[in-house]
């Protein structure tokens, strides 16, 4: 795939997420199928049934041939037999019934369970991995990926194992009733073979590319399409336009790859299978001849070679759709080793002190946005950093809360690497809140709780009062308000509230506000600010900020300019030393 260029690129993520390897979803395939295997030995033991059933009805038709040709038939005999094949039908559409009713069972509940812990998967993301990765790839395994699997798990299982028993035990049969005529059968097997065998080498590559491009061309619109107003802005139409016809035609390209295995593997099957029943036909018509087969059991192997056709049709339908699920399900897995790769930590921090040693940081090689950071925050205060546009204050937040990790240098809590530590031990400890709110659709007390799931009402008017957020007080509904999609639109500086609120009831060591407050109005921000700081007090609170009352009200201020920490002190000391604080707070008291 050739890269893009940056003006094109509009967010491509440099880094997708990982896919399992063959053997990780072999294990995975095997611990879902013995998961609920009670279920799964019941469907085949029904399957088994229903197949040997299938079996007798052609059987009892040849005899009824037989004895007709034999010129010894009574109407009563006819008859009984006539009805036992009508009981076998019957017998054998009740088995089937069931079998197929177990079976899809199985495949439901192996659905559900892939589900979920795709979902607990992709929660423990970390979000730098999530970031670099791009939403289009988690979005489409969650959507695309899941899909293809569950309509593996769900018509796979019940549809392939049943076809397998139809081809076998016909098989077998024809074999006990006339070995020639088994080997006849087994004519058809090697063009099927040679086409799987040339199917199989090259559809995982071809159907893994297929999901990446997936992939890639929903990264493209969803980045464009977010980013609507900036593209207009910017006059980017064309270059998005044809960003978009790259992706298209790379995704039509891989498309194409799988259309073609398909296109050999299917026809290749059809006609193999076509063939036996010509050849058993004919083989059975001049051993019949020689007399050394009755005309009934000629007419029995023909009914069986006839009964492996379909299911084995169905079988290469499946295999195909089998190999698409599996580069799905390997997709699906490959969450886990992203997830579970940093969190390998066996230390726990023996304190809540947060130390940044030379932290060097760089969002493309080559473009140092940190250049050597060292800071040490003390538990309980109240740091604020502020400092011209671009100079890495906002980097520096989030290597301070684990969200990115530094190129060089480190980042510690209590002794041991943020990074490092297990994502929900980190969420626990620290808590990036920053301009990007997100109201989910549920009430306002769901809203809430996702920070504290135990939560009781007043805990969470007392966390929403904290925050300044005094109009939840007049909804009608009050907490069971609905929010998000569907239900009451909040503004962005109420949605600016609901997520301080959710860090107050999240009760973290560390809060790192990045312009939590910039959408409110400067005095309802600093109200805000302050009424956090009494309920956040105790706890070590870093403040980007572009308004400089929070550094005044901050313990110390660190003024960062050009990557690095030039100036760390107390508002009072720093205004005495006249520097670029000084000036900062000069210009901004005489315009403020
Ligand atoms: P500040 O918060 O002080 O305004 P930032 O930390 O946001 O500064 O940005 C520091 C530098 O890093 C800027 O030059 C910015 O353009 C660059 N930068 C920020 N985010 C990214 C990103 N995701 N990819 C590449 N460069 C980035």
């Amino acid at each position: 795939m050739t890269a893009p260029t940056p003006a094109a690129d509009g967010g491509r993520p440099d880094q997708r997420l990982p896919v399992a390897d063959p053997a990780t979803v072999r294990g995975d395939a095997w611990r879902i199928l013995r998961a609920d295997r009670r279920r799964l030995s019941w469907a085949v033991v029904l399957t088994c049934l229903a197949s040997v059933v299938g079996l007798v009805g052609p059987y009892l038709l040849g005899r009824i041939i037989d004895l007709v040709e034999d010129g010894d038939a009574s109407v009563a005999a006819v008859d009984g037999l006539a009805a036992g094949v009508l009981a076998c039908a019957l017998a054998q559409l009740v088995l089937t019934r069931y079998a197929q009713l177990g079976a899809y069972r199985f495949g439901e509940r192996a659905l559900g369970r892939v589900r979920e812990e795709f979902v607990d998967r992709a929660l423990a993301l970390p979000t730098r991995v999530v970031e670099r990765s791009g939403t289009g790839d988690l979005t489409n395994r969650a959507s695309g990926d899941v899909g293809v699997v569950g309509r593996t798990l769900r018509g796979g299982i019940p549809e392939v194992f049943p076809a397998l028993m139809q081809i076998l035990f016909p098989l077998a049969a024809l074999f006990w009733l006339s070995p020639p005529l088994g080997a006849v059968v087994l004519v058809a097997l090697p063009p099927v073979w040679w086409a799987l065998r040339w199917y199989l080498r090259r559809s995982r590559a071809a159907y893994l590319a297929e999901g990446e491009a997936t992939s890639t061309a929903l990264e493209g619109v969803t980045a464009t399409a977010e980013g609507g107003r900036t593209v207009e802005a910017l006059k980017l139409a064309r270059t998005r336009v044809a960003h978009t016809d790259g992706d298209a035609w790379r995704l039509h390209e891989a498309r194409r790859r799988t259309l073609r295995l398909r296109s050999v593997l299917f026809p290749v099957s059809d006609a193999s299978f076509a063939l036996p029943t010509v050849l058993v036909l004919l083989v059975g018509g001049f051993l019949h001849l020689d007399g050394a087969l009755g005309l009934g059991t000629v007419v029995t192997c023909c009914l069986y070679t006839q009964q492996v056709g379909p299911p084995a049709s169905q079988i290469m339908f499946w295999v195909e759709q089998l190999q698409s699920g599996t580069a799905s399900f390997a997709r699906l897995r490959g969450i886990g080793r992203a997830a579970t790769a940093p969190a390998s930590a066996p230390a726990s921090p023996v304190d809540d002190r947060i130390e940044v040693r030379g932290a060097r940081y760089a969002y493309t090689d080559g473009e140092e946005v940190l250049r050597g950071i060292d800071l040490t925050l003390r538990p309980g205060e109240r740091l604020a950093v502020v400092g011209p546009s671009g100079a890495g204050k906002t980097t520096l937040g989030r290597l301070l809360a684990g969200v990115d990790v530094p190129r060089s240098g480190s980042v510690l809590v209590g002794g041991v690497p943020v990074a490092d530590l297990p994502t929900e031990e980190l969420r626990r400890r620290i808590v990036l809140v920053n301009q990007e709110h997100h109201v989910f659709a549920g009430t306002l007390r769901e809203n809430l709780a996702i920070a504290r799931e135990d939560a009781g009402d007043a805990s969470l008017l007392a966390a929403l009062a904290a925050v300044g957020a005094d109009w939840a007080r007049g909804l009608q509904q009050g907490l069971d308000t609905p929010l998000g999609a569907g239900g009451a639109a909040l503004d962005p500086a109420r949605a600016q509230q609901l997520a301080l609120a959710r860090v107050v009831l999240a009760d973290p060591h560390t809060v790192v506000l990045d312009e939590a407050t910039s959408l409110l109005d400067p005095t309802t921000a600093r109200d805000t600010e302050r009424s956090l700081g009494a309920v956040l007090e105790g706890r070590t609170v870093v403040a980007i900020a572009h308004r400089l009352h929070t550094a005044h009200d901050a313990d110390r201020v660190a003024v960062v300019e050009d990557g690095r920490i030039t100036e760390l002190g107390t508002h009072d000391a720093l205004v005495a030393a006249d520097g670029a604080y000084a000036a900062l707070w000069r210009a901004w008291h005489g315009t403020g």
